[in-house]
């Protein structure tokens, strides 16, 4: 197993935040009419505190992912996840959408979330994950070159860390092929362990789906990462706009009581379980 996991832990658990707020509807959606940036408002100014008070209770330290735009507009929320032991990753700068943007604009944009973080934040961010979870034929190298230790946007495997590899050729006839594998560790995500495509009142695909179904998805998960996958990594991701919805926050307790309950699990930061990677 790629994971070398302290003593007496069996799983990794990263029972993470993405703080979007509003740049989540002006970036991937294009939208920044006062309802939805209202959305951002609630995850704010609600979700952030009703989530830290949950973990403070639960003694879990996590990793946020927050865009630039995000620890601009709301400081003192980002202040007081900084200051409950929380780390905060990069998440771009406006949740702009990385498959769309040229090298030079994502280099760009790269080095000004970085120096963002530096400012704002007071440190340099271990790791990234791309908003919306996609990549430019690029971002890999580019992550290598601004010296990012971990990555969190790809699904190439699901309960395992690994090192994700370029794809260089794109070929319908002749496959495709593979490069060699990236000293970045990725820590990969799924949608399906994901509050907001099932959850949210999208533009253009409401779901507003059943607490119940995420509930029994979520839990199927992790008894099959605790159970079949030892020494493995479970990557949950919510939003607080979103997971703070009361319908969904219950639910939510519901699950951070379930998975804290279980012998061997290692609740923390992605940066710790990162450190662990031997592979
Ligand atoms: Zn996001």
């Amino acid at each position: 197993m790629p994971l070398a996991l302290p003593e007496g832990k069996r799983l990794a658990v990263s029972l993470g935040a993405d703080f979007d707020a509003h740049c989540l509807w002006m970036g991937t959606f294009g939208i920044s009419t006062p309802g939805y940036l209202s959305r951002g408002e609630f995850g704010a100014e609600v979700g952030v505190p009703r989530l830290l008070n949950l973990f403070a209770e639960y003694d879990i330290r996590t990793t946020w992912c927050v865009p630039s735009h995000t620890l601009r507009t709301f400081p003192r929320q980002c202040a007081a996840i900084v200051e409950q032991g929380h780390e905060i990753a990069a998440h771009g700068c406006y949740h702009e959408q990385v498959p769309k943007l040229d090298a030079d604009e994502e280099r760009r944009l790269l080095a000004l979330q970085i120096a963002d973080h530096e400012q704002l934040v007071g440190r340099r961010p271990n790791g990234y994950r791309s908003p919306a979870w996609d990549f430019s034929d690029a971002t890999l190298g580019l992550l290598e070159e601004f010296g990012f230790l971990w990555d969190s946007s790809l699904m190439g495997r699901d309960f395992d860390a690994y090192r994700p590899r370029p794809i260089v050729t794109i070929d319908r006839e002749l496959g495709n092929t593979f490069g060699d594998p990236s000293p970045l560790i990725e820590l990969p995500v799924s949608w399906f362990l994901d509050d907001f495509p099932a959850l949210e009142n999208l533009p253009r695909s409401p779901a507003m789906g059943s607490t119940d179904t995420v509930f029994a998805r979520w839990k199927d998960h992790f008894d099959f990462a605790y159970g079949r996958v030892p020494g493995g990594v479970f990557v949950l991701t919510v939003h607080p706009q979103t997971i703070a919805r009361a319908h969904a926050f219950m639910m939510f307790e519901r699950f951070v009581d379930y998975v804290a309950g279980h012998d061997g699990v290692w609740l923390t930061t992605l940066s710790e379980i990162a450190a662990t990677y031997h592979g």
